[in-house]
């Protein structure tokens, strides 16, 4: 465990805030690859999970940026509520999504706050010189966090949004970003589970195989006890 102070807090998007965590007596927090998480201990004994969201500019600092969910039992609406100062302690990064070695192409896809193990991915995958594409699925700029850092990133030209509130923008033509590199790439997925399940389905249904295509669940999954009927029904 690594007890860590909130050193800031900045509005990101409608909803979402980031919040810059430091170490307490301001030495370096350990190193992590892009994807990787921290399980954060919040005051009140709550322990979510969430992304560091930017490569370490400064080893002392790690960044996380939160969506406050409406049917929050406590730990994002907790989140939203910290200050700066408070003490906290968070786990050593975990990484279960991480980039591939190789040269192969990357395709990125956000959908909302999945953009968060996302763009430390594109940072890494720039600094590398590796080729990629990042998709950013939101409903309209405001609610897409990191959309203008992302506007002028380094990898701008690599950057596509798709703003389904937005007149002119619209959603994601899907089979159409799938289909162009279904034979030569790495793809990766983060956002809703229900984003995540039809990306994956598209991508199945085009050939992708199973071994190229990564996916982040922000959620855990909630399996409810069907009726036996229903199950011997199937
Ligand atoms: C690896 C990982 C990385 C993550 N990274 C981020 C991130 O970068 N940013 C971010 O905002 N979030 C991230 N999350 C999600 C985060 O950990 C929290 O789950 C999120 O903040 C919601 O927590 P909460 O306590 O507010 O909501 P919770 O109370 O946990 O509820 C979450 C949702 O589940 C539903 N739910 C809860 N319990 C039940 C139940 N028993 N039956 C049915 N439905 C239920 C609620 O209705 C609600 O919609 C990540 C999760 C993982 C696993």
């Amino acid at each position: 465990m690594i007890p860590v102070v909130v050193r800031n807090v900045v509005t990101e998007a409608l909803g979402v805030v980031r919040i810059v965590l430091g170490s307490e007596d301001g030495s370096a927090l350990p190193d992590f690859d892009a994807g990787a998480h921290i399980d954060l201990h919040l005051p009140s004994g709550l322990i979510r999970q969430y992304s560091l969201c930017r490569l370490q500019a400064e080893s002392q600092y790690y960044e996380i940026a939160v969506l406050k969910d409406p049917q929050s039992r406590g730990g994002s609406a907790e989140v939203h509520r910290l200050s700066v100062g408070d003490s906290l302690t968070i786990s050593e990064p975990k990484n279960h999504f991480p980039l591939m070695r190789g040269d192969r192409h990357s395709v990125l896809i956000a959908g909302g706050i999945g953009v968060t193990p996302l763009l430390p991915m594109a940072q890494t995958l720039q600094k590398t010189e590796r080729s990629f594409e990042f998709h950013y699925c939101a409903k309209s700029p405001e609610t897409a966090a990191f959309s203008s850092a992302l506007e002028k990133a380094s990898f701008a030209d690599k950057m596509h949004f798709h703003f389904s509130q937005v007149t002119g923008a619209g959603r994601m033509d899907v089979v159409h970003v799938l289909s162009c590199h279904s034979n030569d790439s790495e793809l990766y997925v983060c956002g809703p589970a229900n984003f995540i399940n039809d990306i994956l389905m598209q991508a199945k249904m085009l050939g992708w195989p199973e071994e190229r295509v990564h996916r982040e669940f922000l959620r855990r999954q909630i399996w409810r006890l069907l009726p036996l009927k229903t199950l011997l029904l199937k």
